[in-house]
Parts: C-alpha cells; structure tokens; sequence
C-alpha cells in the first residue's frame, strides 16, 4: 500500500481551485493534505485532517469517493482520479494510533461547563470530541452495550473493522470523556433529568434506527427480519439457506454480503423498478460475492414459504409507474426487509416542545438547536439516513452552536 500511495500522490495536481475539496462535504484540504504527505510530514497532514474532520479516518473507508472527492479530480477526466481515500487512511490511522498523545495534549483547560451527548455514532463523538477539546466536562449516554452508532452495529464487519471504533472510545477516555452504555434517554431518564443535573446544553445524535415499514401483511411473521435489526447481531438470527432481501439500497447490500458470509446460500435482493439506489461499488460487490438482483418486482404480503410480488408496470429509463395483475411467488426461508429507516420518537414523546418535521426528524435552527432552548441535535436525527460525511459537517455545527451557548467560543475569543 505505501508504494501506491506515494505514486497517488505524486500524480496530485496541486489545482489552485481544487474541485475535489469542493466535491467533499465537509471541503478536506485535500492539496495541502497531499503536499505535507509528500513533505513526510504525517503529523500536520492528520493534525489537519483531525481538526477538520474528527471521523476522518472512518470516512475515508466508508464515503462514496467516486460521488464526492475522487469523483470531482482532474484527473478523472482522463479516467484515472487521485485515489486521495488510501491516502487519507494512511494518514489519519497513523494519526489517530501515534499521535494521539497530540491530540490529547491539545485539550484546553476546564472551563467550568458541562455537556451531556446521547447517542454515540459519529455525530455524537464529533460532538464529545470538539466539547471536550474545548475543555467542557462531557458526558456520553448510549442505549446499547457498545458505542459507535452504526459504525459499530451496523456497517458490516467486512467493510470497517471495529477496531477503528475501539480507537475512538480510547481518544475519548483519554479525553475524559464520561460515558455511559446501555443507558437510554426517554426511558428512565428523560432529558429534562440532563438538564435538571447540571448539563448546560444537551446533544441529541440519536440516528434514524425505527425500520420503515411498508404496512403489507405478514411483516410481523417469525421469517422476517428489518435489515437495521438484523446487522446488529446477525450471528443470532436465524435465516436459512434462501433469503430474500426486499430493497436495494447500500443497507440490503450489506444486508445480502453479510447473509452470504453467515451461512446462506441463496441471496436474492428485489428492486419494485428497472434499477438499483445503491452505489455501482455496492452492488459490484454483493454480485461478486454471490447476490442476485431482481428488478420489477413490487411485494405485496409475506407468507411462511417467503414473499408475494406483483410485477412492476416501468415506464421509461425503468421507473415504477404501477402494478400488474401478474403474481409471483419466491420461495424463501427468510425475507429480510431493507426499505429506509426513520427516527424513533422516545425523545419526542417525552420532550417538552421537542418538535419534529413531518418526516419525524427533528427540526434544527441554523446552529443547530432544536426547538428547546440548550437542546441541539445532528446526523441521521436531523437529515433521516444519510452517511458518515454529512453526520460530521452537522455536528461540527452543532458542537460550534453549543459552545457559543454555553458562552465558551466568547470566552475564548476574549482571552485571545
Ligand atoms: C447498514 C448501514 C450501512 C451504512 N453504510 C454507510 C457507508 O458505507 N458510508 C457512509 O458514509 N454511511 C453509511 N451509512 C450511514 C451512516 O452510518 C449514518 O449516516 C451515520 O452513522 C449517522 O450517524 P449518527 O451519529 O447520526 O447516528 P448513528 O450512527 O445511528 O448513532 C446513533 C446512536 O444513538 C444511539 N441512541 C439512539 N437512541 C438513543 C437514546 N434514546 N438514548 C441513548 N442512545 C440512543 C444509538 O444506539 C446509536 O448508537 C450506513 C448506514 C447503515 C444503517
Ligand atoms: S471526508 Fe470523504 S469525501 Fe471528504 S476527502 Fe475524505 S473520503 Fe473524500
């Protein structure tokens, strides 16, 4: 890999207006990254990395590259783009595993705040991570076991290994960072208890974890799974040999991956139109790994031999525009159902004047509060599911909304 990447770098460029940073969601500089990379100087390069984007070794596995920095490279014109993601891996794991004593050592003195963060994805440590640099006294409260959102219970082992979760909950205990696991908010502690306790301003990065549903019979049986369920722990599920996965988005592809890599031998995804929502990586890889694609085929019910369909009526370029007559029945052990994720609403209902969009995310003002006053919120909460990238510009703003609340981005300032 160092070989490659060195030869990745020296093809950069250096464009005066570089278009990959303006493709990045949260605008890396991407140039300035390479020429330190080049220098051999790893540790501004990741000091740079770090500071504008804390998840930026996780997003440089996880992002789309082909749609956001790599795919707006000059050089993709020719058709061979800067692999720019190897060399922010390179740089940002080395980063985050020998310099992290940089980081802790940036931590400015306690100011006297405190901030409490639910939900512990990357919204959620973004948030712990700016608080805590800052100097406030943070507390992290996450309903499962372990922390990391989807990063740790969803995106399939395969394509993140945990570890990089692992190096994250230790930058945050070095930070000091408090955190409490398997502890929900809006059960027995509402966040009113937050405030009442002395938690100056709140952060709700809770993500969209409620599986869509397309209320059709037979959603309740015991051979259907929700994907977002299943990737939580699929070595508990059982499914059989022949699955079925309804929907064809990035989580039914890592839905049928992760089946076929726990003992199934049959993975069969259905699309209701001509084509796919998942990246052409996506799909390139759960076809190499053995996944059929069906298209055309709308689901109507389930039943113990697997899912009915009704074939799709497509209109040009393959959009849906209705249903036949015709019915086709899928034999299947399991069905498991992947068609988009909402919010849970625990904390709306037991939030004073917490409000939600019609869409159940939660509304947002241009810092990022909600619409309780000390309350802020980003990531799939506030945008419904969306990726690793734009959890972390949502929270940069959060965390920036939250200190200028608690009076903290002033008080620097003044003494500057
Ligand atoms: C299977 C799958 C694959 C994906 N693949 C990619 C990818 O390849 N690239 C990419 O960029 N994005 C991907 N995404 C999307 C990306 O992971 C999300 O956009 C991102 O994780 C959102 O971050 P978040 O912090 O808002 O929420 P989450 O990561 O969902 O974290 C929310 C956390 O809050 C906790 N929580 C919820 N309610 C409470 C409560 N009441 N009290 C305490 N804790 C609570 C949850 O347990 C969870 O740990 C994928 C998503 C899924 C589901
Ligand atoms: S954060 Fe994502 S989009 Fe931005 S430079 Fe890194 S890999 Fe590319």
């Amino acid at each position: 890999m160092p070989l490659h990447i060195i030869e990745e770098a020296n093809r950069c460029l250096q464009c005066r207006r570089p278009l990959c940073q303006k493709g990045c969601p949260v605008h890396t500089s991407i140039p300035e990254v390479i020429r330190l990379f080049k220098d051999h100087d790893l540790e501004d390069a990741g000091e740079i990395l770090f500071e504008n984007n804390p998840m930026s070794v996780i997003c440089s596995i996880v992002c789309n590259h082909g749609s956001q920095c790599e795919g707006h490279c000059v050089q993709g014109r020719k058709g061979n783009p800067i692999h720019f993601s190897a060399i922010e891996t390179y740089v940002s794991e080395s980063y985050l595993g020998r310099d992290m004593h940089r980081i802790v050592e940036s931590k400015a003195a306690p100011n006297g705040h405190a901030a409490a963060i639910i939900g512990s994805g990357p919204a959620g440590m973004v948030v712990a991570i700016k608080l805590a640099l800052a100097g406030c006294e943070v507390t992290m409260f996450e309903q499962k076991p372990k922390i990391g959102g989807v990063l740790e219970y969803g995106i399939p082992e395969f394509r993140l290994p945990k570890t990089y979760v692992e190096k994250y909950r230790e930058l945050l205990v070095a930070l000091g960072v408090q955190m409490r696991t398997a502890t929900t908010i809006g059960g027995a502690l509402k966040i009113e208890d937050l405030l009442r306790d002395g938690y100056d301003a709140v952060f709700v990065g809770t993500g969209a974890w409620r599986a869509r549903t397309l209320g059709i019979k037979g959603q309740a049986r015991g051979n259907v799974f929700f994907g977002i369920d299943y990737l939580v722990n699929p070595d508990d599920c059982e499914i059989g040999r022949n699955v079925a996965v309804i929907g064809v988005g990035n989580v039914a592809m890592d839905v049928a991956r992760t089946a076929l890599r726990k003992g199934a031998r049959h993975v069969t995804l259905f699309s209701n139109w001509g084509g796919v929502s998942a990246t052409s990586e996506e799909v390139e890889f759960a076809e190499l790994d053995g996944a059929q694609i069906e298209y055309g085929l709308s689901v109507i019910a389930v039943d113990d031999k697997g899912p009915i369909f009704k074939r799709s009526i497509l209109g040009e370029n393959g959009v849906f525009e209705g249903m036949s007559d015709e019915t086709v029945h899928f034999d299947a052990d399991t069905t498991i159902f992947c068609v988009s994720q909402v919010p849970k609403n625990k904390l709306v209902l037991t939030t004073k004047g917490l409000e939600p969009t019609d869409k159940g995310t939660l509304i947002v003002d241009e810092n990022g509060m909600t619409t309780v006053p000390g309350v802020f919120a980003a990531g799939d909460v506030v945008t419904g599911p969306k990726t690793v990238v734009h959890a972390v510009a949502g929270a940069k703003l959060a965390a920036e909304g939250m200190l200028r609340y608690m009076g903290v981005a002033e008080a620097a300032a003044t003494e500057a």
